[in-house]
């Protein structure tokens, strides 16, 4: 008789995220049990709304900074639970710093208690507004801890701190990786980012709103690459951070310019006031990633900008949708 295959359970905190959501699609695709647990404050129900009737998923709507119980064995935890974009940590600073430093702390804590494997989302924001370019792994950052990003960035540099010493002192098997600047589908409309911006008002035929004078440089990855570097990290030996990212760097004016002519839009492209502590360059080294993971980027943002254009215009007819209903 075969014998049957140990079912292989992994806990995804932010699991109904954008990342969240297209890890809890990956993991089911490779057969394991996946539990997502959500508190719904920037996640949403929608992006893994495919995934509720499946029997190895299983939704929790829980707030990671509050006591997590998970029945039964776990493998892997993935602690994706955190708000991520400039905006939602304006909006939520003191929830952005309880569920990177007390979150990862019940995080860890499973993952100690249950014998599993741990992987932490950090960020390139660790970097703060970098020196060295591109960044390495071995740059320790330059960050304003006391400016409006420091929420984001401390409480991320807190939680690596915190996942090393759980590996060092309590021998947890942790991953950490360094998350460089991502897009794909569910990428909420008014999240604030840079591309959900550029989409949204591009479909609606609104002024194109660039910050300070649009010289600023990020390098976007396709969250399908993202996904596949999280999984080969999360399945290697590396306990170090890892950056995953797409080295292909574009100014934001560039950026906004490529989005304009991939929508066809008559949208005219406006500047406003660069926040505050903005970096002014990113770009990841990802000779790690190559070198333990074997992982490179695939997509070419032009691919994937395609891709993603069609998932913002049904996100744009929607919310158009649901202006006109409240309007009456
Ligand atoms: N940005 C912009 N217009 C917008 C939103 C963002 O010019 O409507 C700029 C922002 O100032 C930053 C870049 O785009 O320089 C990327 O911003 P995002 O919020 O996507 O990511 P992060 O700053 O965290 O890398």
């Amino acid at each position: 008789m075969e014998k049957k295959m140990k079912m292989k359970r992994v806990l995804i905190t932010g699991g109904a995220g954008f990342l969240g959501s297209h890890l809890s699609d990956k993991f089911i695709g490779k057969g394991w049990e996946v539990i997502a647990m959500d508190n719904l404050s920037t996640g949403s129900l929608a992006n893994v709304e495919h995934l509720l009737g499946h029997d190895r998923f299983h939704f929790v709507k829980q707030d990671v900074t509050e006591f997590i119980h998970v029945p039964g064995e776990l493998d892997l935890v993935l602690h994706f639970a955190s708000p991520a974009s400039p905006i939602d940590y304006l909006e939520m600073p003191i929830q952005t710093l309880k569920v990177g430093s007390l979150g990862t702390h019940k995080a860890l804590g499973v993952a100690k208690d249950k014998g599993a494997r741990f992987l932490l989302a950090s960020t390139s924001e660790v970097y703060g507004d970098p020196l060295i370019h591109p960044q390495k792994e071995d740059y320790w950052g330059n960050v304003n801890p006391v400016g409006m990003r420091g929420v984001y960035d401390e409480a991320k540099r807190f939680a690596e701190a915190i996942t090393m010493a759980y590996n060092r002192y309590h021998g947890v098997e942790t991953r950490i990786v360094r998350i460089f600047n991502t897009y794909g589908s569910r990428m909420r409309l008014n999240d604030g980012r840079a591309l959900p911006a550029f989409m949204g008002q591009a479909l609606r035929g609104e002024d194109i709103t660039v910050f300070g004078d649009g010289s600023q440089t990020r390098s976007f990855t396709y969250v399908d690459d993202l996904v596949e570097g999280i999984y080969r990290l999360a399945m290697s030996d590396e306990c170090e951070p890892v950056n995953i990212g797409n080295p292909q760097e574009v100014s934001i004016l560039d950026f906004a310019k490529e989005i304009v002519e991939l929508t066809g839009s008559e949208s005219k492209i406006v500047f406003k006031d660069l926040p505050s502590d903005d970096p002014k360059v990113r770009q990841p080294n990802i000779d790690k990633a190559k070198q333990t993971l074997g992982w490179e980027p695939k997509v070419k943002r032009k691919d994937g900008l395609a891709k993603t254009l069609a998932y913002f215009k049904d996100a744009v007819y929607r919310n158009n949708q649901l202006e006109l209903r409240i309007a009456g």
